[in-house]
């Protein structure tokens, strides 16, 4: 049986695909999305967090660490990443939750039990599970083989993907997948690799080619106030989404939110999105206006 690496599942969610839904956090990611706002989802590895503001100073997790991994300093604990394996002792003793871990491994067979006991709301909501992450497809196999129980149990699935992936694995994914939500950032090549790491290139074939085996796709573009907001990446945007083959696609639009600064913190990584907002709600409506003025359907989150 599979196992995969999770960083969170989200229960009851209403904008990740049709109807209520359970979504699966997926760890690892090959972007590194300027604005993200799941930076525990960038590595693929289980990860240590701490909080200075909820620790209480008494060093439980300082014994607990075999490794002697952890120190006590005028600024909190410190981690010697070098010493520290993730084994989570630490955030065990740990009585305030100031250390925590991010990311589980779990198996099929453990996704499943909890999957199962969400289908009422499924069935009377027309809801399922939805695949997010991080980037899922990075971690084929265990996705596959969830896609393909969930499948024989009759659970409706919804892949949530960057694109930045093989179109071998993609396509394979596409055979178990009954929705996909695919994330479009800026649409000029350069822009994009400035502020997600990587080319758009493989991903806009990609998009194309899932779209010409009648996949049903929803278009998810966030917006970023001064970044991706502005009337010529929107009319690109609008040009893609109506070349693409088959049934016409909606686009949701993810106003940034910046609830993730904490989570950078505790992560002990830089936070690049310093300065970055939504556009206006004035914006916004324009922006889903001129979409829609062009024959795109689109809704704000959704
Ligand atoms: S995760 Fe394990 S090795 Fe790392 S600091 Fe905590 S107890 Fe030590
Ligand atoms: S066990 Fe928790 S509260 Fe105590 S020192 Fe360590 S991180 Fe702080």
């Amino acid at each position: 049986m599979a196992t995969g690496v999770i960083f969170d599942i989200k229960r009851y969610a209403i904008n990740d695909g049709p109807g209520i839904r359970t979504t699966i956090f997926f760890k690892g990611c090959p972007l590194s999305c300027a604005w993200c706002h799941n930076p525990e989802g960038m590595s693929p590895k289980v990860e240590k967090m701490y909080s200075q503001v909820k620790c209480i100073g008494c060093q439980e997790c300082v014994q607990a660490c075999t490794r002697n991994a952890c120190t006590l300093t005028s600024e909190g604990i410190v981690t010697d990443k070098k010493l520290c394996v993730a084994c989570g002792e630490c955030a065990d003793a740990c009585p305030t939750t100031a250390t925590e871990m991010s990311g589980q491994t779990e198996t099929t067979d453990s996704i499943m039990k909890i999957l199962e006991k969400e289908t009422v709301f499924f069935d009377q909501s027309g809801g399922g599970v939805t695949f997010s992450g991080g980037e899922p497809l990075r971690q084929a196999k265990f996705l596959l083989e969830l896609l393909q129980a969930c499948g024989e149990r009759g659970i409706h699935r919804t892949v949530d993907t960057s694109g930045f992936v093989r179109l071998e694995t993609l396509l394979e994914v596409a055979r178990h997948t009954d929705h996909f939500l695919f994330d479009l950032k800026v649409m000029d090549p350069e822009k994009h690799k400035q502020l997600t790491g990587v080319s758009n290139k493989l991903i806009l074939q990609n998009l194309k080619l899932l779209a010409e085996t009648g996949a049903s796709i929803n278009l998810r573009l966030p917006l970023v106030e001064g970044v991706n907001d502005d009337d010529a990446n929107i009319d690109e945007v609008t040009a893609f989404a109506k070349s693409l083959p088959g049934e016409s696609k909606k686009v949701n639009l993810l106003p940034y939110h910046g609830v993730a600064v904490h989570k950078y913190e505790k992560l002990g990584k830089s936070y690049h999105s310093n300065g970055m907002a939504a556009p206006s709600e004035k914006r916004q409506t324009q922006i889903v206006e001129r979409l829609k003025a062009a024959g795109v359907d689109a809704v704000l989150n959704g």
